[in-house]
């Protein structure tokens, strides 16, 4: 017989909608704060306990809430920011769906008090598992409090999925910072288990907007950025985009505003994307703290519950506006700074404006291809080639009467990409970046498994900035770095030392390098064996000392990597699997030109 067909009880149907919209601690947090902001609170002051599972505190100085709606601000679908359809196509505050507070109060122990400035008492309501009781009087400044406790406690479940504290407590934290890196206006005092761990002051004057950015996504972010403001009807950009030198291994610093509201948009991503193609190596990531203001009308935010995508009424328009400006801007970079290497065909990296970088100009020359400082086109690497005594000096095709090696002699260099080489069969394209980094992970790994990876001192020890997180597994996994051949210890709360780096990389930019290799160690889980981790920062530290893509090699050079290639094992694939190499033999050329021998 067929089931009945029933309306579900309320509570059972707030759980359900707490499914989209809560899904962890960071998710239900992100919705109190946008009540507070929605409330035009100038101060928002977020308490949490164990990672927010304990306990989620948001106590803000917005205008509040009446004493007589306090319970509707518990019902489902009931809002004071829309009313009308229209309203919804023009919205401008971040919540509108009515469903956040029944949501969290149906899976948590919710405590809502608030007082508005012409009120004299606060209002104080209690939820257990989506179960109110009567309201009651409280003594409190104006302005509204809300706590969830025992978040997922009536829904075992979801509770198991919950992660440890301290990665909670890491989407909380990186939550905070969104919201920060939005309102400037707003002060913000995050803390944990009663440690303040991020306080905010209001940010009113254009220096303190910097200051704020700074603290949030690390000086150096800052050294190597540049303001973007463009205006066309109806849109606006500003904000800052990270140099090609501060590129990322991983897009974890791209942040993204519309009419102040976070999104994660494949439209804005992609465009974003297009904008740094000609100027960043494949597989980095750019960072960037982005603001753009549209007319509400352009943009539906209403397509998603916790409405962090958007749809464009016209996503050709803000794709084309989005990437032309920050492309315009970047193009606009000012002679001294690392982005105008045009000329030289260098790429940026090598030439970094920052003193600390100095101890570049002692690389070896030799086979570090990726090391080396800035030198003119046109002059000749022999001379320096043979005062180094690295490289002896390959003859070319012509010259190589009698026995070829496999790969040939290099003929060319393809747009800083491919290295053409003749060899008896005919002729050979290689990969630079590619066959260079599998030669220099099979080299670690050589390493690795004979007498561990050699490091070198660096002649001075280099301050890095990096993220808490980062710092914290520096500390946590020295075994880790040091097996990869590092030295280096945390030497502030958002800082390391580095003293030594693997041999193998010598030279290359150390801070970009540590950089990367920390966003990696975070991604390894902390209960990863030290093998395991080790291998899988291998190959991206591989990449990392690798040639990149635009880099000019001179013939020796180029003969130099062939001959390696030869040497190596594996050779015949990069670390991701992709050839480094093809053959294309005469006959195969004949054919192309239709030339029947
Ligand atoms: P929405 O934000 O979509 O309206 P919520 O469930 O998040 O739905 O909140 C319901 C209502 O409660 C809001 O419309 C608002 O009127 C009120 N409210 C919630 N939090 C606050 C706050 N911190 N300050 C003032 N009013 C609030
Ligand atoms: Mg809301």
């Amino acid at each position: 017989m067929a089931a009945r067909i029933k309306s579900l009880p309320e509570t059972l149907v707030n759980q359900i909608a707490a499914g989209e919209v809560v899904e962890r601690p960071a998710s239900a947090l992100k919705e109190l704060i946008e009540n507070s902001l929605d409330a035009g609170a100038a101060r928002v002051e977020i308490e949490i306990e164990d990672g927010g599972r304990r306990l989620l505190r948001v106590v803000d100085n917005g205008e509040g809430i009446l004493a007589e709606d306090l319970v509707h601000a518990l019902d489902r679908h009931a809002t004071s920011k829309i009313t009308s359809l229209r309203d919804l196509e023009l919205v401008a505050s971040l919540g509108f769906r009515g469903e956040a507070l029944p949501s969290i109060a149906s899976v948590s122990r919710l405590l809502l008090a608030s007082r508005t400035a012409d009120q004299e008492n606060g209002t104080l309501i209690q939820v257990d598992g989506g179960v109110a009781a009567a309201p009651a009087p409280v003594g409190m400044a104006p302005g509204t409090r809300v706590e969830v406790r025992d978040l997922f406690y009536n829904t075992p479940a979801r509770r198991k999925f919950l992660k440890a504290e301290r990665t909670e407590f890491g989407h909380i934290d990186t939550l905070v910072k969104r919201f920060a890196l939005a309102r400037f206006g707003v002060e913000f005092r995050l803390t944990h288990n009663g440690k303040t761990v991020r306080h905010l002051p209001c940010a009113e004057t254009p220096e303190a907007h910097l200051r704020r950015v700074a603290k949030l996504c690390g000086p150096a972010f800052m050294q190597h950025a540049i303001a973007v403001s463009c205006v066309e009807a109806e849109l606006s950009l500003t904000g800052w985009i990270g140099l090609a030198t501060f590129s990322r291994s991983q897009a974890d610093m791209q942040y993204l505003y519309i009419n102040g509201r976070m999104v994660r948009d494949r439209v804005v991503s992609h465009a974003l994307r297009q904008a740094y193609s000609d100027v960043l190596y494949h597989g980095r990531h750019p960072a960037y703290v982005l603001y753009l203001e549209m007319n509400p009308g352009m943009v539906d935010v209403n397509v998603h519950p916790t409405k962090q995508e958007v749809r464009f009424r016209d996503s050709h328009r803000v794709h084309g506006f989005l990437s032309s400006g920050v492309q315009r801007a970047l193009a606009q970079v000012t002679p001294g700074t690392p982005e105008r290497n045009a000329d030289t065909a260098q790429p940026a990296r090598f030439q970094s404006p920052t003193p600390d970088h100095s101890d570049q100009s002692q690389s070896q020359a030799g086979l570090d291809l990726a090391l080396g400082e800035p030198r003119p086109q046109y002059t000749s690497f022999s001379n320096r080639a043979a005062g180094s005594g690295w490289i002896a000096p390959a003859p070319l095709y012509e010259e190589a009467k009698g026995e070829c090696p496999p790969l040939g002699y290099a003929v060319a260099q393809l747009h800083g990409v491919f290295i053409v080489a003749q060899n008896a069969a005919g002729m050979v394209l290689v990969d630079m970046h590619a066959a260079h980094e599998r030669i220099t992970y099979e080299r670690f790994k050589t390493a690795l498994d004979a007498d561990g990876i050699k490091s070198q001192l660096l002649l001075v020890p280099q301050r890095i900035s990096v993220s808490e997180q980062e710092a914290d597994r520096v500390e946590s996994r020295p075994e880790l770095f040091n097996r990869m051949g590092f030295d280096v210890n945390r030497s502030g709360p958002e800082q390391i030392m580095v003293r030594a780096i693997p041999a193998l990389l010598h030279g290359t930019d150390v801070a970009e390098l540590m950089r990367d290799v920390c966003a990696d160690a975070l991604r390894v889980g902390t209960s990863e064996r030290l093998g395991e981790a080790v291998n899988s920062l291998l190959s991206s530290m591989a990449c990392h000392g690798s040639v990149r893509a635009n880099r000019r090699l001179n013939t020796e050079e180029m003969n130099a990597l062939l001959r390696d290639m030869e040497r190596t094992e594996r050779s015949g694939q990069c670390n991701h699997g992709r050839p480094t190499w093809v053959q294309l033999d005469m006959a195969e050329l004949d054919r192309l030109f239709l030339r029947g021998r």
